[in-house]
């Protein structure tokens, strides 16, 4: 067997491992190569280093773009094969890519509107119809052969809904062996999902390393904090803005103040999902109980109700709607995308409420430097938004808590659980975390087999 690192190679975008076994060839994960140099970008996403008519079967951890969006590039380039993947991320990769084609086509027209250019979006809406024909779904627990002599399973990954754990019992001509695929690997006692499924023994092992030299805050002060946040700015008759990733993170928050209000820990005052792509995300949610955990959730179960549906929530899907929040005087909460407030409503309810010292904007994600969240979390007096300058007097709150991924000592517990491992790839992380990864597992874990951090391109012979 050979693996060919195709992107997340000391990175953390373009997920993409090929596979070559009896001379047929699986791609572990198909994912957008996203931020950077954007010439760069363009490039990685639309040359491929293998040819995409050769390619037999994709296997798909999970949906997140940077794990599923470039596979219309790769069906457009020639490829048939069938897509394996959870049926939770099929209905999610959807409304992703759909949403991605979307923004592309906007971005498109608004530059050839702007600067008289025109730009060649990566893919269209009709473009994901001929990727969803290709996918092939299956349960946690199932077995399925994506080529002949190999057997695949998928097992809960618990980062976003449907996320999997992809293992894999490989016969070749003289010999058996089994490597796993962590893809993006979540946390144990988080809402909604389940634990990881821990994996207990492999030869092989491919590990993202995402935040390999963190340690994320606890989830359970989440509610205690949130109480006490949101009685404050409600007592001081301000407004809680919260720039919202739309997968997972959204539906993590929308779940925690559904308790808060179940509850009585918090008055209940309105709250808006501004956001149509959240809102369809929360109805893939909806759709798919099967993948809550069961314990966490049963309060809703039990009652029948839908952890994202109650009175007093509101997704709000077009813009007059959006407008209309604005027009609302008493306290409310207001999740809107995007999650870095570079784009999207957020941008609007920013500019109306940032002066106001009453308002409180909670930041529940990782914020790049040189995004106008990044300002917002280092409190720059003033702040750009849609080219005008605003003073930036509202309180900033930082939760660290809600990151979908392992932590240093998740990630570290996670690995020497697995025995009989000999080699191990540490994939999907800046190359320090990789690198600060690979150093643990020897010096923590006291790791005897072989660590390798691939380099974007790098292939070997396992
Ligand atoms: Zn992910």
């Amino acid at each position: 067997m050979r693996i060919k690192f195709c992107g997340a190679a000391k990175s953390v975008t373009g997920s993409s491992h090929l596979l070559t076994i009896n001379d047929k060839k699986i791609l572990l994960d198909c994912g957008m190569v996203q931020g950077g140099d954007r010439k760069i970008a363009r490039e990685r996403n639309e040359k491929f280093l293998f040819s995409p008519a050769e390619v037999d079967a994709v296997i798909l951890s999970h949906a997140h773009i940077d794990h599923s969006g470039n596979l219309p590039t790769l069906v457009k380039a020639g490829f048939r094969g069938k897509i394996y993947s959870t049926i939770g991320t099929k209905d999610l990769v959807k409304v992703l890519l759909e949403d991605s084609a979307y923004i592309q086509e906007q971005d498109a027209d608004f530059i050839l509107r702007h600067f008289g250019q025109r730009a060649v979006p990566l893919f269209q809406v009709d473009d994901v119809k001929a990727v969803m024909r290709l996918f092939q779904t299956f349960e946690y627990g199932e077995k399925f052969a994506p080529i002949e002599n190999v057997s695949a399973t998928f097992f809960d990954a618990g980062h976003v809904l449907g996320s999997a754990i992809v293992s894999l019992d490989i016969k070749e001509k003289t010999s058996k062996t089994s490597l796993v695929f962590t893809g993006d690997l979540g946390r144990k006692n988080m809402p909604i999902l389940n634990d990881p499924y821990q994996i207990v023994a492999a030869d092989t092992l491919i590990t993202e390393s995402t935040y390999a030299s963190h340690i994320h805050d606890s989830f359970s002060n989440v509610h205690e904090e949130l109480t006490w946040i949101i009685n404050d700015v409600v007592k001081r008759g301000g407004k809680i803005l919260i720039p919202g990733f739309s997968l997972e993170r959204t539906q993590e928050l929308v779940y925690v103040l559904h308790e808060l209000y179940e509850d009585g820990k918090i008055p209940q005052i309105p709250i808006f999902v501004d956001s149509p792509l959240s809102s369809k995300i929360s109805a893939v949610f909806n759709k798919h109980q099967k993948y809550y955990d069961k314990e966490t959730c049963i309060k809703f179960l039990n009652k029948k109700k839908s952890p994202f549906y109650f009175r007093g929530l509101n997704y709000t899907e077009d813009k007059e709607a959006s407008k209309k929040i604005n027009e609302v005087k008493e306290p409310c909460i207001i999740i809107a995308a995007s999650g870095m407030c570079e784009a999207g409503r957020i941008l609007h309810h920013l500019r109306h409420n940032i002066e106001n010292p009453k308002t409180l904007i909670l930041v529940v994600g990782f914020m790049a430097a040189g995004t106008l969240g990044r300002d917002i979390v280092e409190g720059r007096p003033r702040v750009k938004i849609f080219k005008e300058w605003f003073r930036n007097r509202a309180e900033v709150v930082v939760m660290n808590a809600f990151s979908a991924h392992a932590d240093k000592l998740e990630l570290l517990e996670y690995i020497k659980k697995i025995k009989g491992l000999k080699k191990i790839f540490a994939v999907h992380g800046e190359a320090t975390e990789c690198a600060v990864l690979r150093d643990n597992i020897y010096s923590i874990n006291k790791f005897g087999g072989k660590i390798i951090v691939p380099e974007y391109g790098n292939e070997f012979e396992i």
